[in-house]
């Protein structure tokens, strides 16, 4: 149960100061991770006195539900206020046989990428791990009957600056007796920290990994992602390199398709080159409206780029954006929701 004690130390607090037997943390580890609950009331394995006494001094649910929005493709945005005032954003995005969640991991973010809703607001702090869990359960609860089948971290921050609270939560996410989601069916984006990447790689656990690369040329990537600054094209291949010989797992590389700036022929024979890998993976995004001043590829000069993609040997996809009309689309995050809202369902209790 050391899991359950780092995941919930102030409820463990609790429990010790009233002298509960062991036990009673796994009760409640359970009671939040697999029963979902957001209220002490709901964990009725718990005795009466118990739940009063964590109802007054460790409440159930960390993130309020603040605001619920719907997409008319089915994408829901969830709005969080943190305990101290933050907002934050996750977003569910269902499909045919999958519902994904795609979660935050901190309050903004400090890469500052230049095409990102999110990089506008800078860092305000890190998540902790149960602020991050809690997201998924919450969109579990939403979805209920039907359940999560995938989380991807890939909403607001970048994970890895906060990787021990991130590796926490994924693992209570993938634990058995936690939320039990199959390692496979959780991914990490990252924009590209080098040495977190080699960390991540020597994980036991198999969750997936995607790296930000939006252009193979190295000046381009200074410009549209500062962190590029920080590491060059070829040290993060070397990582890159390092994650698929260590785990032989495919590794993602998400490219958002940026008008007249990396969307030309050229970027797709550099591609070919530097992602010669059988392993490696080729995910593009069409942008999203922010207001950062870049502008979208269209969606047949999009379609082209795959095509040639796909001739010159890669493996790629073209990724379908959704939620676009709630912002909740990959790199709308948070920068809106300070501002009047739109497109809003009254707020139901999940
Ligand atoms: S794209 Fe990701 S890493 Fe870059 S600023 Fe936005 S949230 Fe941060």
């Amino acid at each position: 149960m050391s899991r359950a004690k780092e995941f919930v130390p102030e409820v463990e607090q609790v429990l010790k100061s009233r002298g509960e037997p062991a036990y009673r943390l796994g009760q409640v580890y359970n009671a939040l991770c697999s029963g979902l609950a957001r209220d002490w009331e709901e964990a009725t394995s718990l005795p009466k006195s118990l739940r009063a006494a964590l109802q007054e001094e460790a409440p159930a649910a960390v993130l309020e539900l603040t605001q619920l929005s719907r997409a008319t493709d089915g994408t829901r945005k969830y709005l969080f206020k943190t305990h101290d005032g933050h907002l934050i954003e996750t977003v569910m995005i269902p499909e045919k046989d999958r519902r994904t969640v795609c979660i935050s991991t901190q309050v903004g973010c400090p890469m500052a990428c230049r095409f990102c809703a999110t990089g506008l607001l800078g860092i305000k702090r890190n998540l902790k791990a149960r602020e991050i869990a809690e997201q998924v359960f919450v969109a579990a609860r939403d979805v209920a009957p039907e359940r999560i089948s995938n989380v991807v971290v890939m909403g607001m921050g970048e994970p890895m600056l906060n990787y021990k609270e991130l590796m926490l939560a994924l693992k209570v996410l993938n634990d058995r007796e936690g939320f039990g989601l199959a390692a496979r069916h959780i991914a990490v984006s990252t924009s590209g920290l080098v040495d977190k990447i080699r960390r991540f790689s020597d994980e036991p656990e198999q969750f997936h990994l995607a790296i930000s690369l939006h252009t193979p040329f190295e000046e381009e990537r200074k410009e549209i992602m500062p962190v590029a600054s920080r590491h060059s094209i070829a040290e993060l291949m070397d990582a890159a390199c390092y994650y698929v010989e260590t785990t032989r797992r495919k590794l993602f590389f998400e490219y958002t398709l940026l008008a007249g700036v990396n969307d030309q022929p050229r970027h797709v024979e550099a591609l070919a080159e530097l992602l010669d890998h059988p392993l490696y993976h080729l995910n593009l995004l069409r942008f999203n409206w922010t207001d950062t001043g870049y502008a979208a590829t269209s969606k047949p000069e999009a379609k082209e780029f795959l095509n040639y993609a796909r001739e010159l040997g890669l493996s790629a996809t073209l990724r379908p954006s959704r939620g676009q009309d709630i912002d909740a689309a990959c790199g709308q995050l948070a920068a809106r929701d300070l501002r009047p809202q739109r497109a809003t369902i009254p707020l139901v209790r999940i």
